[in-house]
C-alpha cells in the first residue's frame, strides 16, 4: 500500500497547496497508482464536468512499489477525464519521474483549478513553488525540460511537461517526462494546457520505508531470477518493441493504409536490420533490469540531425505503414516531431492515416483540406500535418480534435478506426477475436495495454482463432493489469502475463501486510468496475462496446487477413459472455450486487463517498 499515506493537493486557481491523509481503508482497497487515481476521480470529478473545465483534475499517482528496489518499479499513472473521449482516462509513463515524485513524500499529487497565466509548479518535499512560465509557453518538450533542469538544479529533479500541442488543446496531446517518456493516450497534455500548466518539476529526499527488509531483498532476488529466466524478456532486451514489427506483420496485425490492408510491397524497407544498424544507445527506466529502449541515429542528411529514443513498435506502425510511409529515418523524424510537439504518436498516426487514405482514394480533394503542398513527398506530408495539428493551423485545427470528430466533419465517419472515440493502436482487430474483444472492452477506449490476448493466441496457449477461452482470459488479464498498474511496475520485465507471486510478495514485504494474487486480483476487479461506473455515468453502455462497422463488414483482400472480419453477431456473443463474467447487466452496466460484493456500495453510489462499504 502507499507508503506515505498522504496526497498533495495543488490548486492552480488559488496558487495554494495542502497535504491530506489518504484513508487507510481506501489504501487497502486500491493500493496506489491507478487504483488510488480511479477512486479519487470518481468521487471528485462530476459526470458532467468537461475535460477542459477547471473542475476536471489531474491525478499523478506513482505506484506503490515506486521508490523501492523492486524491479522496474518506475511508473506513475495519470488519471483524468479524457479530452479525446470525454470518458475515464488513465495513462502511465516510465523513466525516472515517478521516483522523483515519490521522493517528495506523496503517494499522489492532485492538480485542480486553472492558472490565469502559464505556470510551472515545482514540488520539492513538502513545499510547492508556483513559477511564472510565460517564457516557456511555446517551447518544445525538450527545451522546457532542459531549461527547468538547469534553472531549478536540484539533485534528482525530474520534469513532466507539455509541448505546443498541449498548450493548443490538441485532444491527443501527451504529457512527457525524461524527454522521451509519455503519458500519451487520450489527451492528458491538453488537460494540462487547459490549466495553463506547462510543467510539474519534482524532487525530494523522502525514502520509502520497507516493513520487512530481509523478506524484501529475498523477494527482489526472486523476481530478478524470474525475469532473467523468462525467454520472452530476452527478445525485448535485444531488439526493443520494434522487434515485434516483423512477427506482427507476418500475422497481419500491422495496420496498413488506415487499416485497409494486411500486406504492403514496401514492408522490407522496415526490416529489423534497418533499425538495428541505426542503433546507437540503450536506455533503461528506473530499476529496470531489462532496458528495452533503444537510441537511434539517422543515416544521411536530416533536417533535425539528432538522435532519438525509439521509435517503438506502435510509432513505427502508426506513422509508417498506416500512413503508407516506409522510410525508417522519416518515421524516426516524425517520432521526434511528436516528442517535441507533445503528440501521442498512435492517435497522430491514426488521424493522419485516415486523411491520407481519403486523399489517396479521392474521397477528399486537396482543396477541401486547404492543402497547399501537393508536391510534397509522403514523409513531408506526414511531418507537415503533425506541425499543422500541434499548432492548429489550417486543416490541422480540425485534425487536432481527433480522428472521430474530424471524420464526422469531413463526412468520413465510416473510415475511422476507433472505439469510444479512442483511435485503435497498431493491431488490426481482425487479427484475432481476442484482440477485438480487448479493444471493445478497454476502460479508456481502444487500447492494447489492458490485455493482450494475441500473445497467448500466437503461442498456442489460446486457440489462434475463435472465441474459446478468450473472454475468460480478457477478464482476468484486465483485472491483473489493473492491479499491476497500482504498483507502478512496467509490464515488460514481468512478461505481459497474468499476475505471478512476485508482485504480492514484493508488496507484502514493503507494507508488512499479507498480499497474494487473489487479493490483488480483487483490487484490479474493483478498479475495473469503478472505471465502468464512471463511464456509465457519462452515458456509456453496450452500444459503445462494438468495433466500428467496417471491421465487421469489410475484409482485406490480400495478405494474412484476407477474408477476415469480426461479424457483429460474434461481437454480441462475446459481449454477452463478458458482461455475465463481470456481473454486469446485458446492457453493460455494473449491477449493485456485484459492486456490493467488491465493497463499492458507497463509492459507486450516487453520493460517491470515499469510503468502502457493502
Ligand atoms: S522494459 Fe523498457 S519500458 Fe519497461 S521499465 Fe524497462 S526500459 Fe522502461
Amino acid at each position: 500500500m502507499s507508503p506515505f499515506h498522504r496526497l498533495l493537493r495543488i490548486n492552480l486557481t488559488e496558487r495554494s497547496f495542502r497535504q491530506e491523509e489518504i484513508p487507510s481503508e481506501i489504501e487497502r482497497a486500491f493500493v496506489g497508482g491507478k487504483g488510488l487515481g480511479t477512486a479519487y476521480l470518481l468521487t471528485e470529478v462530476g459526470a458532467d464536468t468537461d475535460p477542459f473545465d477547471p473542475g476536471n483534475k489531474l491525478f499523478f499517482c506513482p505506484g506503490a512499489l515506486v521508490g523501492t528496489l523492486a524491479p522496474a518499479a518506475c511508473r506513475y499513472e495519470l488519471v483524468t477525464v479524457s479530452p479525446l473521449t470525454g470518458l475515464y482516462l488513465d495513462c502511465n509513463a516510465g523513466g525516472h519521474y515517478a521516483t522523483a515524485l515519490k521522493a517528495s513524500g506523496h503517494d499522489m499529487v492532485v492538480v485542480e483549478g486553472a492558472a490565469s497565466s502559464p505556470t510551472v509548479v515545482h514540488v520539492h518535499d513538502s513545499e510547492v513553488d508556483f513559477l511564472d512560465a510565460d517564457e516557456l509557453w511555446g517551447c518544445s518538450i525538450y527545451e522546457t525540460e532542459m531549461t527547468l533542469l538547469q534553472r531549478l538544479g536540484q539533485p534528482g529533479l525530474r520534469v513532466a511537461s507539455i509541448g505546443v500541442a498541449g498548450e493548443n488543446l490538441v485532444r491527443f496531446a501527451c504529457i512527457a517526462n525524461d524527454f522521451s517518456r509519455q503519458a500519451a493516450r487520450g489527451g492528458p497534455g491538453a488537460v494540462m494546457g487547459s490549466k495553463k500548466l506547462k510543467a510539474i518539476a519534482a524532487s525530494g529526499t523522502h525514502a520509502v520505508a520497507i516493513a520487512r527488509p530481509t523478506e524484501f531483498i529475498a523477494a527482489v532476488d526472486q523476481a530478478l531470477r524470474q525475469i532473467a529466466d523468462n525467454p520472452w524478456v530476452e527478445g525485448k532486451r535485444a531488439h526493443g518493441t520494434v522487434g515485434s514489427l516483423e512477427p506482427m506483420y507476418a500475422v497481419g496485425a500491422v495496420p496498413i493504409r488506415n487499416f485497409t490492408a494486411s500486406e504492403a510491397a514496401d514492408m522490407p524497407s522496415l526490416a529489423l536490420e534497418e533499425f538495428e544498424h541505426r542503433f546507437a544507445m540503450r536506455f533503461a527506466c528506473a530499476m529496470c533490469p531489462l532496458s528495452c529502449s533503444k537510441g537511434y541515429r539517422l543515416l544521411g542528411d536530416s533536417s533535425f540531425g539528432q538522435g532519438i529514443e525509439g521509435p517503438e513498435y506502435e510509432t513505427v506502425s502508426m506513422l509508417g505503414p498506416n500512413c503508407n510511409l516506409y522510410d525508417p529515418d522519416a518515421i524516426a523524424e516524425a517520432n521526434y516531431l511528436c516528442n517535441q510537439l507533445g503528440l501521442d504518436t498512435i492517435s497522430a498516426g491514426a488521424t493522419i492515416g485516415l486523411v491520407l487514405q481519403a486523399l489517396d482514394d479521392g474521397l477528399l480533394s486537396p482543396a477541401q483540406l486547404d492543402w497547399p503542398e501537393q508536391s510534397l513527398s509522403r514523409a513531408e506530408q506526414v511531418a507537415a500535418l503533425l506541425e499543422a495539428i500541434a499548432k492548429r493551423r489550417g486543416i490541422g485545427d480540425l485534425l487536432a480534435e481527433g480522428a472521430l470528430r474530424a471524420a464526422q466533419a469531413l463526412d468520413l465517419e465510416k473510415l475511422v478506426p476507433h472505439v469510444k472515440g479512442m483511435e485503435l493502436p497498431a493491431y488490426d482487430p481482425r487479427v484475432s477475436e481476442g484482440m477485438a474483444l480487448a479493444f471493445m472492452t478497454s476502460d479508456r477506449g481502444a487500447c492494447h495495454l489492458r490485455t493482450w490476448p494475441l500473445g497467448r493466441e500466437l503461442s498456442g496457449e489460446l486457440p489462434r482463432f475463435g472465441t474459446a477461452g478468450k473472454v475468460d482470459f480478457v477478464v482476468q488479464q484486465q483485472n491483473d493489469k489493473a492491479a499491476e498498474e497500482c504498483l507502478g511496475v512496467c509490464q515488460f520485465p514481468y512478461g505481459i502475463g497474468l499476475l505471478t507471486d512476485d508482485l504480492p510478495r514484493l508488496l507484502g514485504a514493503v507494507t508488512g501486510q499479507p498480499w497474494d494474487c487473489p487479493a490483488l486480483r480483487t483490487v484490479g476487479e474493483r478498479i475495473w468496475n469503478l472505471s465502468r461506473v464512471f463511464n456509465v455515468r457519462r452515458g456509456v453502455s453496450r452500444r459503445d462496446d462494438y468495433l466500428p462497422e467496417r471491421f465487421s463488414t469489410q475484409v482485406p483482400l490480400q495478405g494474412p487477413l484476407a477474408g477476415r472480419r469480426v461479424p457483429r453477431q460474434l461481437q454480441e456473443q462475446m459481449l454477452d459472455e463478458y458482461y455475465a463474467l463481470r456481473g454486469w447487466s446485458t446492457h453493460g452496466i455494473p449491477l449493485p450486487s456485484r459492486l456490493a460484493q467488491l465493497g463499492l456500495g458507497c463509492i459507486a453510489s450516487a453520493s460517491a463517498r470515499l469510503e468502502m462499504c457493502h
